[in-house]
């Protein structure tokens, strides 16, 4: 019997190795027998290893040497910027955002900034601007350097970058959230006034949400991603992180548009939806959300913490002195979260595989950011990154493919609930985590992550936007709710996020 045990226990550990093997992703003994484990639960339909004491992971020492990184800002008691010009950046001073300071995520090119996604293996000094600091330029901000992030944007607490974790400052015991998790934190800190992100699963709200800010995940496609690192192309958005919604919209409307060099990025003025123009003058407006009808879904708020889901009721409550309507809803939200992290790692593995590139899925044809990719594969990307994608690949090699499917049809499925929602509704409103910021050290599984992706990571697999803004504060905490609408209603999504933001206590 254990003879048989033995053998099927060294076959899982062969899977696990052919796959990193074929990816080019170094694992060690100890981190084999741990994901041979993962993949022979998930085989048996058992998707808990966490309560056989399997799968725990190391959380990295607080910010050691790191801290002296190039740059670094004294006054970052955070540790939430990386590299910083010496004299911060401006191209004009005149525009939406003139002295607006702006920290940009790790995993977005920014001119003569070294740029690591967060990883010790990735570095590169890029000769140019992505799209959207280039934008941003025009419209009058000023970059003043990188922010901290999670390993190649994958972690929600912002417990793991190579670079050292990143602070919450408004409860240093608690997570800044991740995996923008330096954006969230410069924000909140007031380090910067603006801040991008990127959001594949919920890694610009979740950091938003623990540190009690406002962040965008808009409509996928709507922000052109040339010189972002992606991590799974069908999912990943730029969006911006701000103390204020106005601020946020603001840069929304600098920062979208279609662009040549990403040929996924689409014009929204041409599609169904509505247009960004003029929003930030309609969210000056106190009348603005009146007639506005949003949905509230009861499965989430029940599978949130009671004191979360009292918290959003009260706003969601008080929105009706704005004259805005409510309307309660059924969703089902089974099985979106392993549709998440099958996807979304699959789609990474599939990056490894290409060198960079998924073919038809956008942006990465830039020679320098591929020619980084590829030596930071060689480099070896580490455990972090490796637990993420290897369980994913092994079900993809395994299915061939059908795991995938499966997920991308359970999404297909939950859009047109969601769809069937917004024929009554203009929006959906739920809360962002349905959990209070996690303490430092307690987010080590693949269970405990669950919570904090659940109601974020379903947008992401639909495509559509998502503002996020604290709502209420429980024991000193930030809670917060996140307006969804539909894809490319972006301005809907901001109008009802200004509502609550009026509405917050
Ligand atoms: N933090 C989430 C995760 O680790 C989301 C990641 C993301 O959006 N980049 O999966």
């Amino acid at each position: 019997m254990s003879s048989v045990d033995d053998s099927s226990r060294d076959d899982d550990r062969e899977t696990v190795r052919a796959q990193a093997d074929r990816l080019g992703l170094s694992v060690g003994d100890d981190l084999l027998g741990e994901l041979a484990t993962v993949v022979r639960q998930a085989a048996e339909g058992d998707a808990n290893p966490s309560e056989k004491g399997d799968g725990a992971v190391d959380v990295p020492e607080a910010p050691g040497e790191w801290m002296c990184h190039a740059g670094h800002r004294a006054e970052d008691s955070e540790n939430a910027l990386l590299a910083v010009y010496d004299e911060s950046r401006t191209r004009t001073d005149v525009g939406p955002l003139a002295g607006v300071t702006v920290a940009v995520k790790d995993n977005i090119a920014v001119r003569g900034l070294e740029m690591t996604c967060g990883s010790a293996a990735y570095s590169v000094v890029p000769s140019f601007d992505a799209t959207v600091v280039s934008r941003l330029l025009d419209a009058g901000a000023t970059i003043v350097g990188k922010a901290n992030m999670e390993p190649l944007a994958m972690g929600p607490t912002g417990e793991f970058s190579d670079f050292g974790h990143v602070t919450n400052p408004l409860d240093s015991e608690r997570v800044a959230g991740g995996s923008s998790s330096g954006s969230g934190a410069a924000v909140a800190a007031g380090t910067v006034d603006l801040a991008l992100g990127s959001d594949t699963g919920g890694s610009v709200r979740i950091p938003a949400a623990c540190c009690g800010v406002v962040g965008v995940k808009p409509t996928h496609r709507l922000v052109p991603r040339y010189g972002f690192v992606d991590f799974a192309p069908s999912l990943d958005t730029v969006g911006p992180l701000a103390r204020d919604v106005s601020t946020a919209a603001t840069a929304l409307e600098a920062i979208a548009g279609p662009d040549h060099r990403d040929p996924t990025s689409v014009d929204c003025t041409a599609s169904s939806g509505t247009p960004l123009d003029g929003v930030t003058e309609e969210l000056a407006d106190p009348d603005d959300a009146a007639g506005l009808t949003v949905a509230v879904p009861e499965s989430p708020l029940g599978r949130a913490d009671d004191r979360v889901a009292a918290a959003v009721e009260g706003a969601v409550d008080r929105l009706g002195d704005l004259g805005v309507a409510t309307d309660r809803v059924t969703l089902d939200f089974d099985g979106l979260d392993d549709a998440y992290l099958n996807v979304g790692a699959a789609e990474f593995s599939w990056l490894l595989a290409g060198s960079g590139v998924v073919r038809g899925q956008g942006s990465g044809y830039n020679e320098e950011l591929l020619a980084a990719f590829r030596s930071a594969r060689q480099n070896g990307l580490g455990d972090h990154v490796a637990r993420r994608v290897l369980p994913a690949a092994v079900l993809d090699a395994e299915t061939d493919g059908e795991a995938y499917a499966a997920g991308r049809r359970r999404a297909v499925a939950f859009a047109e609930s969601l769809a069937a929602v917004f024929e009554s509704a203009d929006a959906l409103v739920l809360p962002t985590l349905g959990v209070l910021p996690p303490r430092v050290g307690e987010t080590t599984t693949r269970e405990d992550l669950l919570p904090l992706v659940a109601n974020t990571a379903p947008c992401n697999l639909v495509g559509v936007p998502a503002v996020t803004v604290p709502v209420a504060t429980v024991d000193g905490l930030p809670v917060s709710a996140q307006a969804v609408a539909p894809r490319f209603a972006d301005a809907t999504a901001l109008r009802v996020a200004g509502a609550l933001e009026r509405v917050a206590e």
